[in-house]
C-alpha cells in the first residue's frame, strides 16, 4: 500500500513511518511493507531525526506541506496516488492549548476538514476497485471524552465531553472525520488512543521531562498531588494498532487503544526515579524523587483517563505487547543512549521554565 502519513516528523507519525517502511521496530518488512509519503508542515514539535532510521529507504519520501493548504493536499494526492491516508498532524500540547489556543483550532479543526476535503475529491474520482479499497484513519485521543471517576473506562459509544481547547479541537475533528463518511461516504476510520510514551518523545510531555530533569538534577514538576491517571501504552505498540486499523478495520467504525497500564502521574514519576536512579545512580545523593516538585494544577484537568480496548483487541486482534514497567525501562534507557536527539532540544526548547512550571 502507498500511504500519506500526516505528522511523520513527531512522536506517533515517526513510530509509524520507521514501522511501516521497516525500521527499528522491523516487524513489517519485505513483501508486507508499504511506501510512505510523510508529510509535515516542520512545526516546533518535528523532529526528522525521529526519520532518520528510515530516511534513507526507497519506499520512504518526506515532503514539508501544511495540511491547511488545500491547493497543496490536492496537488499532493493528485501526485502521490495514494491508497491510504493516515492523518496524525496535530497540535498536541494540552499546556499550549490553554495559552494560545488558535493554532490548535487552526491545524486540528480547519486542517484536518482540508484535509478530509481534498481527500473525498480525490477518492471520490478513483477507479471503483480502489475506490472501495481506499482508507482514511483519523488519528484521535481518549481526551475527547472527558474525565472519569475512580472506576469504569471509555468504550467507543462513552459520549463525548472535552475539557481543554486540544480535546475539543480533536473531538470536532472526529465528528468532521465520521460526517465525511456518513454524508459522502468515505471510507474513514477513526481511533481514540490514550497516553503514550517511548522512544523520541518531545521533552515537553510528562515522561521525557522528568526522564531529563531526573539526569540533570532539576526539579521534576507534579500537577497538584500528582494523583491525576492516566492509562500508558508504548508508542510502538500504538503505531502497530494504527497499522492493524488501517489493514483490517472496518470504515465508519472507532477503535479504542489502551494499554491496560493505568497510572496516576505521581507512580509514573516514582518509576521514573527509581530506573534512573538504577541504570544512572548518583554517587553520594540520595533518590531522586527527592527533585518533586508540587505545581499549581493546570485548568480543567481531568481525573483519570482508561481505555476499554476490547473492541480492537477482540475484532481486529490487536494487543499491547510491552508492559509499563518494561516500556519505561526502555525509554529511559533510550534517552540515556540517545543524547544527541535530545540535547538540541533541550538547549532550545524547553527544560520546564517555558511553560512556567518551574521558576528558574
Ligand atoms: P506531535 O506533536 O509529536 O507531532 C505532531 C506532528 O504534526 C509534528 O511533526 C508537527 O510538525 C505536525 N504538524 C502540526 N501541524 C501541522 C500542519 N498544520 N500541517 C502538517 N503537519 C503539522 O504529536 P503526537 O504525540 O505524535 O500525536 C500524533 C497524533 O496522535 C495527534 O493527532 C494526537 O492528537 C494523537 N494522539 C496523541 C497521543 C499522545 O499521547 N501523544 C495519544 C493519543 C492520540
Amino acid at each position: 500500500m502507498k500511504i500519506i502519513v500526516t505528522g511523520g516528523a513527531g512522536f506517533i507519525g515517526s513510530a509509524v513511518c520507521r514501522l511501516l517502511v521497516g525500521g527499528p521496530i522491523g516487524e513489517t518488512t519485505g513483501d508486507d511493507a508499504h511506501s510512505v509519503v510523510n508529510v509535515d508542515a516542520l512545526t516546533y514539535a518535528a523532529n526528522l531525526a525521529s526519520v532518520e532510521p528510515v530516511a534513507g529507504n526507497p519506499r520512504y519520501r518526506f515532503v514539508e506541506a501544511n495540511i491547511c493548504d488545500r491547493a497543496r493536499m490536492d496537488a499532493l494526492l493528485a501526485a502521490e496516488q495514494p491508497d491510504a491516508v493516515m492523518h496524525l498532524a496535530a497540535e498536541s500540547h494540552v499546556d499550549r492549548s490553554i495559552t494560545g489556543s488558535d493554532a490548535f483550532i487552526q491545524t486540528n479543526v480547519v486542517g484536518s476538514f482540508t484535509l478530509l476535503e481534498a481527500a473525498r475529491r480525490y477518492w471520490a474520482e478513483l477507479p471503483p476497485a480502489r475506490k472501495s479499497a481506499f482508507r482514511f484513519l483519523h488519528v484521535s485521543t481518549d481526551e475527547v471524552y472527558g474525565s472519569l471517576g475512580a472506576t469504569g473506562a471509555f468504550r467507543e459509544d462513552t459520549p463525548y465531553d472535552p475539557s481543554s481547547p486540544y480535546s475539543a479541537s480533536k473531538a470536532a475533528s472526529d465528528h468532521l472525520a465520521m460526517a465525511w463518511h456518513r454524508t459522502y461516504g468515505l471510507p474513514a476510520l477513526i481511533s481514540n488512543c490514550s497516553n503514550n510514551y517511548g522512544p523520541y518523545h518531545f521533552p515537553e510531555k510528562l515522561i521525557p521531562l522528568m526522564i531529563l530533569n531526573g539526569l540533570e538534577g532539576k526539579p521534576l514538576p507534579v500537577y497538584g498531588n500528582g494523583s491525576n491517571v492516566r492509562d500508558w501504552l508504548y508508542v510502538e505498540d500504538h503505531a502497530r494498532a494504527l497499522v492493524t486499523i488501517l489493514e483490517r478495520g472496518r470504515p465508519g467504525e472507532t477503535y479504542n487503544v489502551g494499554g491496560r497500564a493505568e497510572r496516576a502521574n505521581l507512580d509514573v514519576v516514582h518509576r521514573i526515579c527509581d530506573v534512573l536512579d538504577q541504570m544512572r545512580p548518583r554517587a553520594g545523593k540520595p533518590s531522586r524523587r527527592e527533585l518533586i516538585t508540587y505545581v499549581t494544577d493546570r485548568p480543567g484537568h481531568d481525573q483519570r483517563y482508561a481505555i476499554d480496548s476490547s473492541k480492537i483487541e477482540r475484532e481486529l486482534g490487536w494487543r499491547a505487547g510491552v508492559g509499563f514497567d518494561e516500556g519505561i525501562e526502555r525509554t529511559v534507557a533510550w534517552y540515556l543512549d540517545n543524547p544527541g536527539w535530545w540535547q538540541p532540544l533541550r538547549q532550545t526548547v524547553y527544560s520546564g521554565e517555558r511553560l512556567g512550571l518551574v521558576k528558574k
